[in-house]
């Protein structure tokens, strides 16, 4: 497996690729690697001929006051794990060879970008959006994977790519759990013991939130209501946000008519988290 600190290792190498006609699959993440990534990454070395993950913690989707300095890397491990599964080039810059000095030029997808998590995190999918178009000119990869377990992220970048005519196929991957239901997130390691076992209200309030939407309750104001009154019975939990909204444009909706998306942030402690379901002809999907 190829290691790339720099910019232009990465484009020999696609360069050499591209001439022999090979397809590229890329898998951005932002390293502390964990089974969550190794899906994507599977799937991409499925899909494609070459593999690019990139292990990038990128500064400008954090805001002042986040987690940048403290954000858990381990990169010997994360090779390790991409070299398993058959990556074949981890690309790892730091941040001045991909924000020089003199950097000015941002990507931003609006009103998708404003709800959710935009609403606490107000420059973030800019710095995602922004990241990301970096990510596929420097690959010219045919086919990107992200997960759904950043649905908003997720649902930005189809739209990016839609609007703006990117030449590139937008893959998404269901949510990995703990056994316990728990989203794995490179965060999660934040938690301390007793956090992390209340921290699983998330996916048990969201499953009771999915029951009834499969049991044909089409009020979402109810379904919010109950899923925030599961998460708030727990002390350490502080909801962010409990939210029913379109799965296309990510705006609020009062009744279950059509594709949407049930998302929710809470605060466990300190520990912002982050969980969501997906709906669409009343079914409860996996995959999106
Ligand atoms: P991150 O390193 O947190 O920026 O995540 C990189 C990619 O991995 C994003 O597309 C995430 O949605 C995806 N990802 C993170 N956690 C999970 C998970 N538990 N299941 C599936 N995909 C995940």
């Amino acid at each position: 497996m190829i290691i790339a600190k720099e910019i232009s290792k990465v484009k020999e190498n696609v360069r050499e690729w591209k001439k022999q006609g090979l397809s590229i699959g890329l898998v951005p993440t932002m390293g502390y690697l964990h089974e969550g990534h190794a899906s994507l990454i599977k799937k991409a070395r499925e899909e494609n001929d070459r593999v690019i993950v990139s292990d990038f913690v990128n500064p400008i989707q954090f805001g002042p006051k986040e987690d940048l300095a403290t954000y858990p890397r381990d990169f010997d491990a994360d090779c390790r794990l991409c070299e398993s599964i058959g990556a074949d080039l981890i690309f790892n810059p730091e941040p001045c060879e991909m924000y020089e000095d003199d950097f000015h030029s941002y990507v931003g997808v609006n009103t998708l970008s404003e709800g959710l998590c935009g609403k606490s995190r107000p420059i973030h999918f800019n710095g995602v959006c922004t990241v990301v178009t970096k990510l596929f000119n420097i690959t010219e990869a045919d086919r990107a994977y992200f997960g759904q377990k950043d649905a908003q992220q997720l649902a930005i970048v189809r739209r990016m790519v839609r609007d703006l005519n990117y030449n590139i196929q937008i893959v998404g991957c269901p949510i990995i759990r703990e056994a316990d239901g728990l989203a794995k997130s490179s965060r999660n390691t934040y938690l301390s013991e007793n956090e992390r076992q209340k921290a699983t209200i998330l996916h048990k309030a969201l499953e009771q939130g999915e029951k009834m939407v499969r049991d044909g309750e089409t009020d979402a104001n109810k379904i919010v209501k109950t899923v925030r009154d599961i998460i708030e019975s727990e002390p350490l939990a502080k909801v962010d946000y409990v939210e029913i909204v379109d799965w296309n444009e990510l705006q609020k909706v009062d009744k279950i008519d059509g594709p949407i998306l049930m998302a929710v942030a809470v605060y466990i402690g300190k520990v912002r988290l982050i969980d969501n379901f997906i709906v669409e002809n009343s079914i409860v999907i996996e995959m999106v």
